[in-house]
């Protein structure tokens, strides 16, 4: 994007800064290759000239609502104007078609209300200020009048504001496609009310996020013929399982735990439940208590939400015992038995909440303790019950929480389906999509690399679909667009998940293969990928390995890849439960299929996300895709606080620079035959004498002044990246 050629001495431009992204200044002197900056922060700083940038002059100073308006679409002036826009709480800007959203951390008054929603409808793209509601309209108007399926797609780092958008989303499309107020609940309030029902069991506070989703999730909102709704399916990928069993301070377990104990007494009486302090899967983080927030208040609010999407009372009673259980789970403490290498409940508490949790679960006590304790071993000769020592023991207990949790959720994600209903006959759907964004922290295991496969995915998509937009656009115009090239990221996702010998199929082929360890794992890793580009061996660790993904390198600690990818349940746990006398507990745990043969016995976390992967493009390859990038300004999760280096990078993996660049490869910068002469006619006044045609006058003009391979299109003028600060130069020297 370098464009030294029209910087001259007093040029004010943008120079790259380690704290500040981009600093702007005035160059002071040009000798050779080399300007001398003062910048506004009054650092004086010496630079290549392909290193700076020149700033556009003329930029409105609240910026403009689209970036594709910006003369100079260059890194500093896409961060410039979002800056200058967000200090003027105008926290929506447009990329072309896609939508940055800054998260505002405060409730902006009246940008949501229905007088909004009234003002966004039917109105046309680009008339109105950038929102949500837009992309929404654009979405349903084109479904309605196409017919043809949509998708918005929103993404970000957690606390960005992609579930908050969602909801805004699933808002207005309620209210397009609502029906007028009719009697019990209809299709749109159950789509509504399904939010606080997966927020309350598949939401935490984080560090990132007081209400970080935990699950990534898929809503299809189906519409009849008339554009009404008549139908909706929620997909919900990997919910993080860990979190039931182990937390770190400041954050929070799931929200529905918290809530039943702030339940009305007769339920803490009922499920013998007492203080989070008091339970050991809470206890583990001193956060109790949200700000802002009432338990009492939201564990109402759930129920309510859960009496509309269409769950029994019947239901919700057996929903908080198996919570109410799983705590009580958690404080089974064990200790060593009589025998070698044996564990019993430690305590008289242990031993109460061991009979608690029986109670909830309706199974027996005693079956419940062989299950934690004991495990069956099955040799050629006999069958014989071995003990588990204490430790073993207590991770029997997590792993079965684990289980029992998650396949509660998936039943609350399958009993809002089935509710709801689907529409067989719906031919269009409008799907949004709400899923976490790349991630690289200080140590990404297993779930870090499922997500950043997710995003190398969607990454694909969103490449290949602002690539063809372009290209539409050019044709639209009728100019040649062969300059255009594409860099796709296939190498990488060949990498994670080519069958055979991806990542993925590796890791399935360790797990299945009983002597395996993390180290042979990782080595089988070295071999095969030695000399793959994306991969790369750490030089510090042994088993640490690193993806070079299209958002930057991430380097993955293998240690618990195996452990995490296997997708069983405890046999002992399985018949435990499979036979409890609460409907349904067994309900959760039914009879695993028949065994075939050994391979398809084998299921894992890994190959089985992989294929939902895959579902879910197909979907979305078969829609028309909206999308809005969320960007969360600061760390703090304070309003105001505009954080440019911060930012940069989130647009980076967000792809939005990635656009800018595919744009800026063909001609960034467009501008209608009129706009073109009002600005440069005074560079060939004599183009503009008498009765003049347009086209010809905009040819003549850039001739003039030497340009080369620009486009004039039918309506507009397409500059190559740079020609537009090239001729605000040369309009300077008139
Ligand atoms: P995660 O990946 O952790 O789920 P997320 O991207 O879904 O994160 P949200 O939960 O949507 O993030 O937003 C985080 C918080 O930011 C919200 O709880 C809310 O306080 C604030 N927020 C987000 N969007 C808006 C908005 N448009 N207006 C006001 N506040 C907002
Ligand atoms: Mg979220």
């Amino acid at each position: 994007m370098g464009t030294s050629v029209n910087i001259i001495e007093g040029s004010q431009v943008w120079v790259e800064d380690q704290d500040q992204a981009w600093l702007d200044g005035q160059v002071l002197k040009i000798t050779g290759q080399n300007a001398e900056i003062d910048c506004s922060n009054g650092k004086k700083v010496t630079l290549n000239l392909s290193k700076i940038y020149p700033k556009d002059m003329e930029a409105p100073a609240g910026g403009v609502d689209d970036m594709t308006k910006l003369s100079y679409l260059h890194e500093p002036g896409v961060l410039q104007n979002l800056k200058s826009r967000y200090e003027l709480n105008e926290i929506y800007t447009y990329t072309g078609n896609i939508l940055i959203a800054i998260n505002p951390f405060q409730r902006l008054p009246h940008i949501y209300d229905g007088h909004m929603m009234q003002q966004y409808k039917g109105a046309p793209f680009g008339e109105l200020s950038p929102h949500v509601f837009a992309v929404a309209d654009v979405a349903y108007r084109a479904m309605v009048n196409e017919g043809k399926s949509n998708s918005i797609l929103v993404s970000g780092e957690s606390g960005a504001g992609k579930t908050e958008t969602t909801k805004m989303l699933m808002r207005y499309l309620a209210y397009l496609g609502g029906r007028a107020a009719t009697e019990g609940r209809t299709v749109e309030q159950q789509v509504l009310e399904s939010n606080p029902v997966l927020e309350a069991f598949g939401n935490a506070k984080t560090v990132r996020n007081n209400n970080s989703s935990r699950f990534g999730k898929f809503v299809e909102i189906q519409f009849d013929k008339h554009g009404r709704i008549s139908g909706a399916a929620i997909r919900t990928y990997l919910l993080e399982r860990s979190r039931v069993c182990q937390i770190n301070d400041p954050e929070r377990n799931y929200h529905c735990f918290y809530l039943l104990c702030a339940a009305p007494q007769e339920e803490i009486e009922k499920y013998k439940l007492d203080h989070p302090k008091t339970f050991h899967y809470l206890n583990q983080s001193k956060c109790f208590e949200l700000v802002g927030i009432s338990d009492a208040h939201d564990y109402l609010a759930t129920r309510r939400a859960m009496d509309i999407v269409g769950i029994s009372a019947k239901e919700q009673e057996a929903i908080f015992r198996v919570v109410a259980a799983i705590l009580h789970l958690g404080n089974i403490v064990f200790t060593k038995g009589k025998e070698v290498d044996s564990s019993v409940p430690k305590d008289e508490k242990a031993k109460f909440h061991l009979k608690t949790t029986a109670e909830l679960l309706m199974c027996d006590a005693v079956a419940l303790e062989d299950a934690l304790c004991k495990r069956v071993m099955i040799t050629p000769e006999e069958v014989i019950k071995r003990s588990l020592d204490p430790q073993s023991a207590a991770i029997s207990r997590d792993g079965l929480a684990k289980t029992i949790y998650s396949r509660l959720f998936d039943w609350l994600v399958d009993k809002i389906n089935n509710s709801i209903g689907q529409d067989p006959t719906s031919k269009c759907l409008i799907g949004v999509l709400d899923i976490y964004g790349f991630e690289s922290f200080k140590t990404n295991s297993f779930e870090q690399f499922c997500i950043n496969f997710t995003n190398e995915k969607l990454q694909q998509h969103f490449n290949q679909h602002v690539f063809k937009m372009e290209q539409e656009e050019y044709t639209k115009e009728q100019i040649d667009w062969s300059y255009i090239e594409f860099v796709d990221n296939q190498d990488v996702l060949d990498l994670i998940e080519k069958k055979p010998g991806g990542i993925i199929a590796l890791l399935d082929e360790a797990c299945m293969f009983p002597k395996s360890t993390h180290e042979t794992f990782s080595n089988k890793l070295y071999q095969t990928f030695k000399s793959h580009k994306r991969f790369i061996k750490p030089k510090l660790s042994r088993t640490d390995f690193t993806i070079g993904h299209y958002a930057g390198e991430v380097q993955y600690q293998s240690d618990q890849f195996l452990d995490k990818n296997k997708d069983y349940v405890v046999a002992e746990h399985q018949e435990l439960l499979g036979a409890s006398k609460c409907q349904f507990v067994a309900g959760l745990f039914p009879p695993p299929p028949e065994e075939t043969s050994k391979s398809s016995k084998f299921s894992s976390i890994g190959s089985r996300f992989k294929l939902q992967l895959q579902q879910l493009m197909e979907t979305l390859n078969s829609t028309e895709p909206h999308y809005i990038r969320c960007v969360k300004p600061n760390n703090l999760l304070k309003p105001a606080i505009f954080e440019n280096v911060n930012i940069m990078q989130q647009l980076r993996c967000g792809g939005v620079l990635e656009a800018i660049r595919i744009s800026c490869a063909g001609y960034p910068t467009r501008r209608a035959f009129f706009e073109f002469i009002n600005r440069f006619g005074l560079l060939a006044p004599e183009a503009l004498e008498g009765n003049y045609d347009e086209k010809v006058a905009c040819k003549r003009i850039m001739d003039k002044k030497g340009l080369k391979g620009f486009q004039i299109g039918k309506t507009k003028v397409f500059l190559r990246a740079g020609q537009m600060a090239e001729l605000d130069a040369r309009r300077s020297e008139v």
